[in-house]
C-alpha cells in the first residue's frame, strides 16, 4: 500500500512556519521583507508562475516589488534594472523570471545577483557551495523535494538514490543535496545505457526528465519512494508528471501525484529562501 505525499499540505504548513519567521524578523530588526520579481517581455506562462509568486509573498508577509519591462528592453537596461536592486537595502532577494527574451544575455543578467540575493539558488556561488555542502541558498524545487522527504520522516542516508536528469536547476542540485545527506547517488540523463537497470536499484528514485508517463512500472524498485518532478502534458493535453502514476503507484512505500507534489513547494521554498536571504543580511 502506497502513501501518497500531499505537497499541498506540506506547502501549506511550510508557509505558516515562514509567516511565523517574517513576523519575526519584523518584529526584532523593525523593517519589511522584500523580494523583486523581474519580468521581461510577454511570456504568458512567466505571467502566471510571477502573479503566483507575488500571490505567495503577500500570504506570507513578504513585500514584493515587481518590474514590468518590455520585450523590446535592452541588455544595457535589464542590467541597470538588476544592479539598482542588487544596491537597494529594501530588496533582500531578487528573482528575474526564464526564459528572458532570446535577444538578452540571461546568464550575464543573472551573473550580476550576488549569492546573498540569488533566491533561486542558480548562481555559480550557491551551487558551488551546495557541492561543498556548505550554508547557501539551494534551488527551490530540489530543496522543496527534500524539505517533504524530510516531513515524511523519509531519510536518504545509506540509500541509493537515483536521479534521472541533470538540468542545473532541478538534476544537478537535486543529486547534490541527496549526497549531502547521505544518500549513495546515481545521476541519469539521456545518455545513460540500460536506464531501467539503474532505475531498479533506487530506494529513492527522482525522476526530473520533462517527458510524460516516461518513469514506467517495470522501471521502479517494489517498495521505493518515487519522486516525480516532471511538469507534461498527456496525449490529452492534460497536466502529468514524467512517472505513470497509475500503473507505478500500487509498486511505491511512497509516491507524489502530479499536480498536487512537488509542484506547490517550489514557490513556497522560494518564500523560504527570501526568508533565510533576510535572516543573513542582518
Ligand atoms: P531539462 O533541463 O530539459 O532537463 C531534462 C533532463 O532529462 C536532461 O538532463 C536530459 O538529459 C534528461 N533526459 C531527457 N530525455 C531523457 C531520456 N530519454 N532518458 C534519460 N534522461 C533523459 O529539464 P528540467 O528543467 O530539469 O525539468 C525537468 C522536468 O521538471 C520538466 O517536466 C519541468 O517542467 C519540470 N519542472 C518542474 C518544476 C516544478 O516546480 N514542479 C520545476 C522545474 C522543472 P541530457 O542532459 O542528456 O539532455
Amino acid at each position: 500500500m502506497f502513501k501518497l505525499i500531499d505537497g499541498k499540505a506540506h506547502s501549506q504548513g511550510i508557509r505558516q512556519e515562514i509567516s511565523k519567521g517574517v513576523e519575526e524578523y519584523k518584529k526584532n530588526f523593525g523593517k519589511e521583507i522584500g523580494l523583486a520579481v523581474v519580468l521581461i517581455g510577454d511570456n504568458s506562462a512567466s505571467k502566471v508562475y510571477v502573479r503566483n509568486k507575488i500571490k505567495a509573498c503577500e500570504e506570507v508577509g513578504i513585500k514584493s516589488y515587481s518590474y514590468y519591462l518590455p520585450a523590446e528592453t535592452s541588455q544595457n537596461q535589464a542590467e541597470e534594472l538588476v544592479n539598482e536592486l542588487v544596491n537597494d537595502e529594501r530588496i533582500n532577494g531578487i528573482l528575474v523570471q526564464l526564459p528572458l527574451p532570446e535577444h538578452l544575455n540571461s546568464e550575464k543578467i543573472l551573473s550580476l545577483i550576488p549569492m546573498s540575493k540569488d533566491v533561486d539558488g542558480f548562481c555559480a556561488e550557491n551551487m558551488g557551495s551546495l557541492c561543498m555542502n556548505k550554508e547557501c541558498l539551494v534551488a527551490c524545487t530540489p530543496n522543496g523535494v527534500m524539505k517533504m522527504l524530510e516531513r515524511e520522516g523519509i531519510d536518504p542516508k545509506g540509500k541509493k538514490a537515483v536521479v534521472v536528469g541533470r538540468s542545473n536547476i532541478v538534476g544537478k542540485p537535486m543529486a547534490m543535496l541527496l549526497l549531502n545527506a547521505d544518500a549513495t547517488v546515481t545521476v541519469c540523463h539521456s545518455k545513460t545505457p540500460d536506464l531501467k537497470k539503474q532505475c531498479l536499484e533506487a530506494d529513492i528514485l527522482v525522476a526530473a526528465i520533462g517527458r510524460a508517463k516516461f518513469i514506467t512500472a517495470d522501471m521502479v524498485k517494489e517498495g521505493a519512494v518515487v519522486i516525480d518532478v516532471g511538469m507534461d502534458r498527456d496525449e490529452n493535453g492534460k497536466l502529468c508528471g514524467d512517472v505513470d502514476f497509475e500503473n507505478v503507484k500500487e509498486k511505491c512505500s511512497y509516491i507524489t501525484p502530479v499536480p498536487g507534489g512537488v509542484g506547490p513547494m517550489t514557490i513556497t521554498m522560494l518564500m523560504y529562501n527570501t526568508l533565510e536571504a533576510a535572516k543573513r543580511s542582518v
